[in-house]
């Protein structure tokens, strides 16, 4: 049944009456942002009525609710993704044409909410799609920060970090709820007082305190009127009369406070798998999951008088450990405020939170100092304390007499509050995001907790939405899809298995590769555009875009590339089918190595792209800015998929999934879940090489491997090293790239050289990407090979992955919405 709001008269007509009230303008004096503003108001009007009955239906139903508790959410435009789950993108394009607008560059005006770094903050936003799709009640809670991940732009080869002001035009989709208002207290100290019931009772006194006020963004499930909700919060001083008691008239602290309130979110840390470690950034997460609980608990003590059927009615995941504080939190509103003993309290805690693990790299593992945490948390301390002290007990219960298990299990060991063994502790679920990954955590890192608790532990392959990276990124496709197999495969992404059956026909072949060379001419002008490059759009895509971080090795792949150069050169006669090797990547702002290597990349590509000799068979092009807007565009367009992280390094990896998804074949490592992918389209259609994360393990216990061994005995290898270093890609300036040469050969720089064994796994890299090539030249076999990725791609929808938590973990039912106008 279609919208009649979405009546191209009636949409045409709200778009105009928009943009008069909004800018006292008609359309045709509108600039191209106005009318982006105008349309997209047009399109809330028919969510907000969607909305009301979605929430009116979780009261009628009295749904369990799920609570997706995470610092990032990396959204991604919503504009065309609202249309497409509204089902009125069509309408709306021709709608808008009619009067003269172009869909299309009207999305363009949107600012990406990059409210997240990478992986796990997409994954967010993916859920919190597939959840409203699905019909599954659920809010995503976390932060507005008010400068989302920095802008990356490139001077002369450089990284430099511009703010991301998304909110300097306002933002459509946002509504801020006043109403929902909630304190979040800081500092001060916790006076004990005896209350009647032999209780004692717990006062947080000397504060500091914010009011946090949420901004409500909805999230449109896919054609079935549910609206569910993102939460972000924002930080408002508190104002001076609601300043404690205790301090009114203290100038000073109300200043304090306010300043406070002006820092606690205004930016996103940009690190992704690293901690920074900065007291800010406890902040940020106690500010937030206080909030979220608060409106959590009042939203179910509005139906439900009693408490203890909390975990029956309410379910809190906890995106990393970055959310964790969530349990004492919690604990804190039960004992203190609901006036729960310790023993019920911690029943329902435990039934309520539960844990998501996101990596195994000791960088990344959050610990906080003693002293950051009980100064700015003293209640939330304490409770952690007691959660620690009975925790050992529990240990000394099951393994008794083993000082060390204590030691290495404890919550608070070593002056440091350890995130990840609290979570584990509390929560009743503790899930890694790919089978590989979770193996990994229960025989190596997290093998003490398996041993303790091995109900809790559980497998959760991650997955990706079709309806944002094919049906709206790849509009030729889907609609070709949809033509041979119809339409099924945008709610479930296994009857993509169809398309098997065209994978040998010659016809459906060459229209697919059709499809992906109008991709790639889209993408080669928007290179063109941006980069001044021009590439040959029937080169072979080969493309690496995801965060730099040095166990992904875009090192790698650039040493490769700068092999490849040597050959060439070499031998310019040699049968080369020409490539254009596509990267994008930000690196964090304090990550020195991450960015030299962006750094050395656009040297490379300036030396290449520039070198008339090898006649344009070889192209480099480093992408600025890479984002979920200009990601869409990339993944449609990718011959080759690079997933080439050190096996055990990448916990899930989603980018593998969206290129497959596109028609794309991975070159790859059996790492995260290349592995299960190389399991569903089988050997024949993917590219594997490299050590197993096995051998990369027993590697790393013995400390036995020596990359200086491989320089000295492979040529090919030690030219390019000793490229380098000797000005070949610097203008003769040889130090520029010495740190990257360092780490890949001098252990006097880092405690092990080439950490993360690019040496090691080169040869058998190249050997890959000769495979590739071979593959290419034979226009079928690839063909083929792109059409069966898609064929299997079925597994890696996030509706399958929340389909499994759902039923294991957070045992929701599914609701159903009537429309309705209020
Ligand atoms: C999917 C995605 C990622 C994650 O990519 P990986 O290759 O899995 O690291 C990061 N950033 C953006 C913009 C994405 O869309």
């Amino acid at each position: 049944m279609k919208n009649p709001a979405f009546e191209k008269e009636t949409f045409k007509k709200s778009v105009k009456e928009n943009v008069k009230n909004l800018y006292r303008k008609t359309l045709k004096e509108a600039t191209q942002q106005e009318i982006y503003q105008a349309v997209s108001y047009s399109v809330k009007d028919v969510i907000i009525d969607q909305w009301l009955a979605t929430q009116q239906t979780f009261d009628k139903t009295d749904a369990k609710i799920v609570y997706y508790m995470s610092m990032e959410f990396l959204m991604g435009r919503a504009l065309g993704n609202n249309l497409i789950n509204l089902t009125a993108y069509n309408e709306v394009k021709e709608a808008l044409e009619e009067i003269g607008v172009d869909l299309n560059a009207i999305e363009d005006e949107e600012p990406d909410p990059a409210l997240g770094n990478g992986g796990l903050g997409r994954l967010a936003a993916c859920f919190m799609e597939s959840l409203a799709t699905l019909g599954y009640p659920a809010y995503g809670c976390g932060i507005r920060y008010r400068y989302g991940m920095f802008k990356q732009k490139i001077k002369d080869g450089y990284q430099l970090e511009e703010p991301d002001n998304w909110l300097k035009n306002g933002y459509p989709f946002e509504l801020r709820r006043p109403e929902h208002t909630f304190e979040v207290k800081f500092g001060g100290y916790v006076r004990a007082e005896a209350s009647g019931n032999g209780h004692t009772k717990f006062i947080q006194e000397g504060y500091q305190s914010v009011r946090a006020v949420p901004y409500d963004m909805p999230i449109i499930g896919y054609n079935n009127n549910m609206v569910n909700t993102l939460m972000i919060w924002d930080a408002e001083p508190i104002q001076c009369f609601e300043l404690d008691s205790f301090d009114k008239g203290d100038y000073r602290k109300a200043v304090e406070q306010e300043n406070l309130a002006r820092n606690l979110v205004d930016v996103l840390y940009p690190n992704d798998n690293h901690i920074a470690g900065k007291e800010l950034r406890l902040k940020q997460q106690y500010f937030f999951v206080s909030a979220s609980i608060q409106r959590a608990l009042a939203r179910f003590k509005k139906n439900h008088p009693d408490i203890h059927m909390l975990p029956q009615k309410v379910a809190i995941q906890m995106n990393d450990t970055h959310p964790t504080v969530a349990v004492a939190e919690l604990m804190r509103i039960l004992l203190d405020e609901e006036g729960l003993g310790w023993d019920e309290a911690w029943e329902i805690t435990s039934k309520t939170c539960a844990y998501t693990n996101h990596t195994i790299m000791a960088e990344a593992l959050e610990k906080w100092p003693i002293e950051i945490f009980s100064r700015l948390l003293p209640r939330i301390y304490q409770i952690i304390e007691e959660i620690n002290r009975r925790f050992l007990l529990d240990i000394e219960a099951k393994f008794p007499g083993d000082y060390h298990k204590k030691e290495k299990m404890a919550i608070i060991h070593d002056g440091q509050v350890k995130m990840a063994h609290l979570a584990i502790a509390a929560g009743y679920s503790v899930n890694g995001v790919a089978r590989l990954h979770t193996e990994i955590l229960k025989n190596q890192e997290l093998k003490d907790f398996y041993e303790m608790f091995p109900e809790k532990f559980n497998n959760k392959t991650n997955g990706i939405t079709q309806r944002r990276f094919l049906y709206h990124g790849n509009p030729l496709l889907s609609a070709w899809i949809t033509d041979k197999i119809g339409d099924d495969w945008i709610t479930n992404l296994s009857h993509m298995e169809k398309l098997a059956l065209f994978a040998d026909d010659k016809k459906a072949q060459q229209e697919f590769m059709n499809i992906k060379y109008q991709n790639k001419l889209r993408l080669a002008k928007y290179i063109q555009k941006h980069n001044g490059i021009e590439v040959d759009p029937r080169s072979i895509f080969d493309v690496q875009v995801k965060r730099l971080h040095e166990y992904k090795r875009q090192l790698l792949n650039i040493l490769h590339i700068m092999f490849l150069y040597n050959m060439l050169k070499e031998h310019p006669d040699m049968d080369f089918y020409p490539r254009t090797f596509i990267f994008g990547a930000k690196a964090a702002a304090g990550y020195r190595i991450a960015k030299l290597t962006i750094k050395l990349i656009n040297s490379v590509a300036d030396v290449i792209n520039n070198d008339k000799t090898i006649n344009g068979k070889l192209k480099v092009v480093f992408i600025e800015d890479y984002k979920v807007s200009n990601a869409e565009w990339i993944f449609a367009a990718a011959d080759v998929s690079e997933q080439i992280s050190t096996a055990s390094k990448e916990a899930s990896g989603t980018g593998n999934m969206k290129f497959m998804l596109n028609g794309a074949v991975t070159i790859g490592t059996m790492d995260g879940a290349n592995v299960e992918i190389a399991e569903e389209v089988g050997e024949d259609n993917i590219f594997i090489f490299g050590m197993s994360s096995d051998e990369v393990i027993e590697h790393e216990k013995r400390r036995d491997y020596n990359p200086m061994e491989i320089f000295n005995n492979d040529q090919d290898i030690r030219q390019v090293l000793m490229q380098i270093i000797n000005g070949f890609y610097s203008q003769n300036d040889t130090e520029l790239f010495r740190d990257l040469y360092n780490s890949l050969l001098n252990t006097q720089c880092t405690q092990f050289a080439d950490t993360y064994f690019n040496l090691k796994d080169f040869r058998s890299y190249s050997d890959a990407q000769k495979r590739v090539e071979e593959a290419y030249r034979d226009e079928e076999r690839w063909a083929k090979m792109a059409m069966l990725n898609v064929a299997h791609v079925g597994k890696f929808s996030s509706d399958r992955t929340i389909q499994e938590y759902v039923d294991d973990i957070w045992h929701l039912e599914k609701i159903q919405v009537e429309p309705e106008e209020f």
